[in-house]
């Protein structure tokens, strides 16, 4: 019987193949997502590549933006940084199409996939696949929410993890326990903060939860693990996974932020 990789709707995450869709969602069936309320279901790549379009854009000089539209499941983005030894394909998103293979080939490719925590797994195979089989860096404290196993995915278990090009994986804890950002130093320095620090509506300020969808905050402690991780390292500018990004002064926009949610918790 032929077998399959299905998608599930609502997360976007692709397990492995098999010949009936899976019988559940674990990703879903976790308090930080939720199944659908019509009940779970599930679609492949090559529908997803029917109904969906990728839009690829230039959000900073050497940042692109990768996003679907209309926009598929969580509706996250991913970013590809430009550096000069090889591009980083920062998160990932489901739809995965020739058009958007060949437009980042023309960008220089990806050399390597770095993945922020398990809501952002996505098709991250295929996508690996579709760039010469290049690894996957997902923090090994998320390791038993691969539903797709692959040999190209690489766990890393330190603190920091550097890329290249002084490229940086550094793990926060809070939405995941591996749950982690990139830091960029080009420049004035950049984070790329996946879910566990989520930029606000004013692009001036930040906030952190356990869950978005169910509106579950997180622990005092986890919030001054995030701020402890980030802490000694100097940045302006902030990427969050929806598009909403901190253009200056991030890092004051961060500790601002961390005081306004300790005062709430006096
Ligand atoms: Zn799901
Ligand atoms: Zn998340």
């Amino acid at each position: 019987m032929l077998s399959t990789s299905y998608i599930c709707t609502t997360c976007g995450i692709q397990y492995e193949a098999s010949a009936l869709p899976p019988g559940r969602c674990i990703i879903c069936e976790d308090d930080r997502q939720y199944v659908n309320s019509n009940g779970q279901s599930w679609t492949t790549l090559d529908r997803l590549n029917q109904q969906y379009k990728n839009i690829i854009e230039l959000v900073a000089p050497n940042v692109y933006a990768i996003y679907t539209t209309p926009s598929f499941a969580i509706g996250q983005r991913a970013h590809l940084l430009i550096t000069p030894h090889g591009n980083i394909l920062w998160d990932c998103i489901t739809n995965l199409d020739l058009t958007t293979i060949d437009l980042i080939n023309r960008l220089g490719g990806v050399k390597a996939i770095a993945i922020s925590h398990p809501h952002y797994f996505s098709t991250i195979v295929e996508w690996s696949r579709a760039f010469g089989g290049v690894p996957i860096y997902i923090n090994g404290l998320d390791e038993k929410w691969l539903v797709r196993k692959d040999t190209a995915i690489q766990l890393w278990n330190e603190q920091e993890f550097d890329l290249w090009d002084k490229v940086t994986l550094i793990r926060c804890g809070g939405h995941f326990p591996g749950a982690s950002v990139m830091y960029n130093p080009a420049g004035k320095g950049a984070l790329f903060v996946g879910d566990t620090i989520q930029v606000a509506p004013d692009l001036k300020t930040v906030s952190f939860m356990y869950s978005y969808p169910n509106l579950i905050p997180l622990p005092k402690k986890d919030i001054l693990q995030i701020e402890k991780a980030v802490k000694n390292i100097d940045y302006d500018g902030m990427y969050g996974a929806f598009g909403r990004y901190i253009k200056r002064d991030a890092k004051a926009a961060m500790a601002f932020s961390v005081e306004r949610y300790l005062q709430i918790f006096e």
